[in-house]
């Protein structure tokens, strides 16, 4: 009968080797201790800068009049993958402009941070910050609503993200963009 045992030679392991690999451990921990080069970061008190991609908690950006840019077109909600924008449209003051949301909800815990609602915007209405410590301490406390999206960098400080027309995906823009194309409710507070 044939044997299916397979014979796996095992190399000698010896006093220089475990040496070896002491010297490895050694060396990095003397490093991290003395010189400071470490890779963890002491979070909260330090954070890390994140890239200008970095896909955070949504932001709903703003007319220098305060109200949403959003005209409740629903592109954003079809895209999601995730279905977890809910939005409700109502009729704007002013007869020019179609639509204005009366109601717009992103679950965070359903939200996958992909992106596509603000790639799917044609209005800038929607873009991403760099936002990413969302514990809660309830379900309803995840449900972001529109005022907590229109007023959240405002709030928080928190810088720009994800924001394809004007970031180096979306054809060479800069940061300063966004404030010439008069979209306030997204400027960083240190
Ligand atoms: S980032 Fe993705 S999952 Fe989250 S709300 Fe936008 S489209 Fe939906
Ligand atoms: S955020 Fe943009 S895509 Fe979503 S409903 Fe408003 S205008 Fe349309």
């Amino acid at each position: 009968m044939e044997s299916y045992v397979k014979v796996v030679k095992v190399e000698k392991v010896g006093p220089l080797d475990t040496l070896r690999g002491l010297w490895v451990t050694l060396s990095n921990f003397f490093r991290t201790i003395f010189l400071r080069n470490r890779v963890t970061i002491q979070y909260p008190e330090e954070e890390r800068d994140y890239s200008e991609r970095f896909r955070g908690v949504h932001i709903l950006t703003k007319h220098e009049d305060g109200t949403p840019k959003c005209t409740a077109c629903f592109l954003c909600a079809t895209i999601c993958p995730a279905d977890c924008i809910h939005i409700e449209a109502g009729e704007h003051p002013n007869n020019r402009v179609e639509k204005i949301p009366t109601r717009f909800d992103i679950d965070m815990l359903r939200c996958v941070f992909c992106g596509y609602c603000v790639d799917a915007c044609p209005e800038e209405a929607i873009i991403m910050s760099k936002e990413y410590d969302l514990a809660t301490d309830t379900r309803e406390e995840s449900i972001f609503t529109m005022e907590m999206l229109l007023n959240r960098a405002d709030k928080l400080g928190f810088d720009n993200g994800y924001r394809p027309h004007f970031g180096p995906l979306g054809g060479g823009g800069t940061r300063g963009k966004m404030e010439e194309a008069g979209i306030t409710g997204t400027t960083r507070k240190k």
